[in-house]
C-alpha cells in the first residue's frame, strides 16, 4: 500500500457515507456542519421507518439536543411509565414503574419507534445528497482517496464512513469477513409492528415470558402497537445463524418458536402473518481492534454495535457520528482518525462488557430464573434499589467534546430546500 497523503482540515472533503439509518444521517449533518460534503448511501429504496420501539437517552441524546431536534423527537415519542409482566392468563405477575428512569436523567430520557428517530434526524439533512436503492460494491483505496463502485459507475471520494450497521458491507470490504468481527450472544430477536390493533395500555412494555422466550407488546400512538419476540438460541437451534442475506422465513420461524407460547399468541399470530415487515436477527455484538483503516471509517453498529441487551445503541451510534465528524473538523484524517478512536473506545468496551449480563432479563433460561428476574421487577420500585440499579446501567462515562463552530456564511447558515418524502 502507498504512503496515504494527509489532506488539510480547511479543504471540504467529499465523504461518502454508506448507510441512512440512524448514524449515517447524524454523521451527514455534522460533516456539513463542520464544513464537508457528505454524500448518503442507502440500500433500501427509501427511509425504513418500521421497526422496534427504542429508548433513547445519554450522550446521543445530548448530541440530539446540539442538533436541535429534541422537540421533534419528544413530539413523535412517549414516556414510559411501566413495564409489566404477565402471566399466562394475563394476570399481572410483576411490574416496574419506568419514570425512575426519568428522574435518574433529569427527565433527559424517551422511548420512540427506531424509525421515527432515524426520519427526524434524516429530515434535518435536507440538501444534503442521498441515494436511495444504491450501495457502494468495491471500494479501493488510493493515497489521494477512495476510488468506489456503486450503480456501475465509479467516482472517488477523500474518505468513506460506513455507517451500514451490524451487517456492514463497508466493514467487509475494507476490513475482512463479518465472521472475524460478530459475537453472537445466544439470543434471537424479532419484530414487526401492526395497524388498526386498537392498542390497549398505553405508555407500557407488556411481556409474556416462559423459559427461554419473551413476547412483548407496546402501544405506538392511537392505532398501531408494536411486538418483540426474543429467544434463547437452545430453545431453537434450526435458528442459529439467521441473518441478513439468509433465506429463513422470518414468519414461519417465529411460529416455530413460539407456538405454544400461550398468552396473547393466538391473536398475535395472525398479525403477524399480516405483517408487511418483520425484522429478524440474531443478537451480536461486533468487536473490533480498530474501526478506521486508511480512507476508510466505521460508525454505530457498523463498528461496535453494542445490541438490545445494552439498550442504548442509537445513542452511541450518535454519539461516534458527532465526534468522529468534530475530529475531522480539527484536524486531517490519520490524526483524526485516532481521535476518535482513542476518544470512544473505553465508553464502547464497557457498554460492550455490561450487555450480556442483561440477557437474563430478558430471556431467562430456567424457571427459577425466571421467578428471579420477576422478584427482581418487583424491588426494582424500592425507591433506593430503582435509582442504583437505573443509575449504573443508564449512565455514560463520558463528556461530549466541544468542537469548533464554523465561520458565519457557512453552507449550514444556508436555507436548505427540503426533500420530497419519499
Ligand atoms: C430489537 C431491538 C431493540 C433495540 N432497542 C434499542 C433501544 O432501546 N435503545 C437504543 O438506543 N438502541 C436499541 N437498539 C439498537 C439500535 O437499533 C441500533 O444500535 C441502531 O439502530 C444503530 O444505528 P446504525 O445507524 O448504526 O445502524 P442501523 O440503524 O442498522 O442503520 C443502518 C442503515 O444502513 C443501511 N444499509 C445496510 N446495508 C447497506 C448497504 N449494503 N448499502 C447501503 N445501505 C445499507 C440500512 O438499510 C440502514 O438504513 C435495538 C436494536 C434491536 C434490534
Amino acid at each position: 500500500m502507498e504512503a496515504v497523503v494527509p489532506e488539510s482540515p480547511r479543504r471540504p472533503l467529499r465523504i461518502a457515507v454508506h448507510g441512512a439509518g440512524v448514524a449515517g444521517p447524524t454523521l451527514a449533518w455534522w460533516l456539513r456542519h463542520h464544513g464537508h460534503e457528505p454524500v448518503l448511501f442507502e440500500k433500501a429504496p427509501a427511509l425504513r421507518t418500521g421497526g422496534y420501539v427504542i429508548d433513547f437517552w445519554g450522550t446521543g441524546y445530548d448530541v440530539a439536543e446540539r442538533m436541535g431536534l429534541l422537540p421533534a423527537i419528544h413530539a413523535a415519542g412517549f414516556q414510559a411509565e411501566e413495564l409489566r409482566v404477565e402471566d399466562a392468563d394475563g394476570r399481572r405477575r410483576a411490574a416496574m414503574g419506568l419514570r425512575t428512569f426519568l428522574e435518574v436523567t433529569d427527565g433527559r430520557y424517551t422511548s420512540i419507534q427506531r424509525g421515527e428517530l432515524a426520519r427526524i434526524v434524516w429530515e434535518a439533512c435536507a440538501g444534503i445528497e442521498t441515494r436511495f436503492g444504491t450501495s457502494i460494491d468495491a471500494l479501493e483505496q488510493r493515497p489521494d482517496g477512495v476510488r468506489v463502485h456503486s450503480a456501475g459507475r465509479a467516482e472517488t471520494f477523500d474518505l468513506v464512513v460506513g455507517t451500514d450497521g451490524l451487517h456492514s458491507r463497508i466493514r467487509t470490504l475494507a476490513f475482512g469477513p463479518e465472521e472475524d468481527y460478530l459475537h453472537p450472544l445466544g439470543l434471537h430477536v424479532a419484530a414487526f409492528r401492526a395497524r388498526g390493533t386498537s392498542p390497549r395500555d398505553p405508555r407500557r412494555f407488556v411481556v409474556h415470558t416462559r423459559p427461554g422466550r419473551q413476547l412483548g407488546r407496546v402501544a405506538c400512538g392511537e392505532d398501531e402497537t408494536a411486538f418483540i419476540f426474543i429467544w434463547r438460541d437452545e430453545s431453537d437451534p434450526i435458528a442459529v445463524g439467521i441473518g441478513e442475506g439468509d433465506s429463513s422465513d422470518p414468519v414461519a420461524t417465529v411460529e416455530r418458536v413460539f407456538a405454544d407460547m400461550g398468552w396473547e399468541w393466538p391473536a398475535i399470530r395472525e398479525l403477524l402473518r399480516a405483517a408487511p415487515e418483520v425484522y429478524l436477527d440474531g443478537v451480536s455484538q461486533i468487536r473490533m481492534e480498530r474501526w478506521t483503516r486508511d480512507r476508510v471509517a466505521l460508525v454505530g453498529d457498523a463498528a461496535a454495535c453494542v445490541s438490545l441487551l445494552a439498550g442504548e445503541g442509537t445513542g452511541l451510534a450518535m454519539t461516534e457520528a458527532y465526534v468522529l465528524a468534530g475530529e475531522l473538523s480539527r484536524a486531517p484524517h490519520p490524526e483524526a482518525f485516532a481521535a476518535y478512536e482513542e476518544r470512544l473506545r473505553p465508553l464502547l468496551q464497557a457498554k460492550q462488557a455490561a450487555a450480556p449480563s442483561f440477557a437474563g432479563f430478558f430471556a431467562p433460561r430456567t424457571r427459577a430464573g425466571l421467578f428471579a428476574r420477576d422478584w427482581a421487577v418487583r424491588l426494582s420500585n424500592l425507591p433506593g434499589l430503582a435509582r442504583l440499579f437505573a443509575g449504573a446501567s443508564l449512565r455514560d462515562d463520558f463528556d461530549l467534546p466541544d468542537y469548533p463552530s464554523p465561520a458565519p456564511g457557512h453552507p449550514r447558515e444556508i436555507a436548505m430546500p427540503h426533500p420530497a418524502p419519499l
